[in-house]
């Protein structure tokens, strides 16, 4: 069954139900290559400062792109994956925010003078658990010790979760400069709500997206997930025509991966009630269908946007970037993250800091940076992450600009790996020449698994049961 296709102007996806049945498997979603399982605590913090080292020397003129963790939430979300911490102990985030402001300065010292940022993004557990005066006290203190650029240029956004602010705190968000702003609602159904132990009522979530227009957010954004406890199609028709009523500049459709051995509070979903592997296709194909019957344009993995919005524009014009929290319009920039488990990306390196607050405090109050673990990349780690950069944002891979960059003859570095997409090319999810590969509009979905065929560590290593499904 195909369902649908978008003008050709524009990037279009085709959901086609018998090719993803065939092929849907368990893959990395390739926020990162090497993906974050990847990583060593052979790799640390001397190995971090030596990246940044490597900057100076080469006068890196790269902006930065400043990442903040806030683990907190005041209640657990069954379906959750996120490192968060739940409780209703406000004390806790006053002490996490002394620490996480210790982190900033000594990045910020590292950083200083070439320290341009444009790009700032505060996520979770619940960025907005923090109160108005904590979020102005944090701002200002990195406003001390990273240059922003200007308004017109930075893309400063913040997830939100609606049950926790008030229409005038989206507009002090506004006034604190974030200009994206992403609301999390996952479904309207209030069956849905109760068994993800989510109850967020359809009216508080349609006032904070009408408070962030009044507040003139360049970009509102509502995840949503299928595939949840009690969810079917009908339940997700009623929520996605609430959602294209309410006209969000982006909308992300999570794909809900049941993975109670990894994420201990999906325990407390009864599998019983979870959607069928194929009532969740369904789900997918009329999302598709009616997203782009609206308008919307599929950017690539869970994410539409308006045309008019700023990622579809960058897509257009090739910019996109991908990194830990999604698309973004802000390539070429080194990425440095405070908070817990807040992953890097500078130079040639990932490195990813401790996952609890105990440890996180110890390394700090030692003057440390709380670098757990990571990765140096090399030659063909750099050249295999450029293919799935290109393939995630463009659905394009120009070959000839890989040799030109990369000492290689394609065929010959990639044979085993051509030898690959040429059974997806048969299976009509992608094309190749001697100068491009090209993913079809049904290939679009499956991006995942043709960036699994670049993937080194994948195929030396397979280690399926960490994964979730490609669609
Ligand atoms: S989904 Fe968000 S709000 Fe819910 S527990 Fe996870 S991080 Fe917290």
């Amino acid at each position: 069954m195909v369902v649908s296709v978008l003008p050709v102007s524009v990037p279009s996806v085709e959901f086609d139900a018998k090719l993803v049945g065939k092929l849907s498997q368990l893959g990395p979603r390739y926020t990162s290559y090497p993906t974050a399982d990847r990583f060593t605590e052979a790799f640390g913090y001397r190995d971090y400062l030596q990246a940044v080292a490597s900057l100076r020397t080469r006068g890196s003129t790269n902006p930065l792109s400043l990442y903040l963790h806030i683990p907190f939430c005041d209640t657990v979300c069954y379906y959750c994956a996120c490192n968060k911490i739940i409780t209703k102990n406000r004390d806790k985030a006053a002490t996490y925010l002394v620490y996480l402001k210790r982190e900033i300065e000594m990045q910020g010292r590292l950083f200083s003078g070439m320290n341009q940022v444009e790009q700032l993004h505060l996520g979770g557990g619940t960025p907005t658990y923090l109160s108005d005066g904590q979020m102005a006290d944090l701002m200002a203190h990195l406003r001390r010790w990273f240059q922003f650029a200007p308004d017109d240029i930075g893309e400063y956004s913040i997830e939100v979760d609606p049950r926790t602010v008030s229409p005038e705190r989206v507009q002090s968000l506004r006034d604190q400069g974030f200009k994206r702003i992403s609301l999390g609602v996952q479904d309207f159904d209030p069956e849905v709500q109760k068994a993800v132990n989510r109850i967020q009522p359809e009216s508080q979530t349609i006032d904070i997206i009408a408070a962030a227009r009044d507040a003139h957010f360049r970009s509102v954004s509502i995840d949503l997930i299928y595939g949840l406890p009690k969810q079917n199609v009908m339940t997700m028709a009623q929520t996605l025509a609430k959602v294209i009523k309410a006209g969000p500049d982006c909308i992300a459709i999570y794909n809900y991966a049941h993975m109670p051995h990894l994420f201990k509070p999906q325990r407390r979903i009864a599998e019983a009630d979870l959607p069928s592997g194929e009532a969740k296709l369904d789900m997918l194909s009329l999302c598709i269908k009616w997203l782009t019957e609206a308008g919307y344009v599929y950017i690539g993995m869970d994410h539409f946007a308006r045309p008019t919005d700023d990622l579809a524009v960058a897509q257009r014009q090739g910019r996109l970037h991908r990194n830990f929290q999604g698309y973004s319009t802000h390539a070429e920039s080194d990425l440095v993250s405070c908070g817990v488990s807040a992953i890097s990306a500078v130079a040639a390196s990932y490195s990813q800091n401790v996952k609890t607050l105990d440890a996180y405090y110890e390394h700090i109050d030692k003057n440390e940076l709380p670098i757990a673990r990571g990765i140096k990349l090399n030659m063909d780690d750099g050249l295999r992450r450029v293919i799935i950069q290109m393939l995630m944002c463009n659905f394009e891979l120009s070959i000839a600009s890989i040799e030109m960059a990369y000492p290689i003859t394609f065929a010959d570095y990639f044979s085993a790996e051509t030898e690959k997409l040429r059974v997806l090319a048969q299976d009509g999810l992608l094309t190749i020449d001697n100068e491009w590969l090209s993913v079809t509009a049904k290939g679009r979905l499956l991006i995942r698994n043709i960036c699994m065929v670049f993937d080194r560590y994948l195929n030396a290593k397979p280690d399926p049961l960490r994964y979730s499904r490609t669609v």
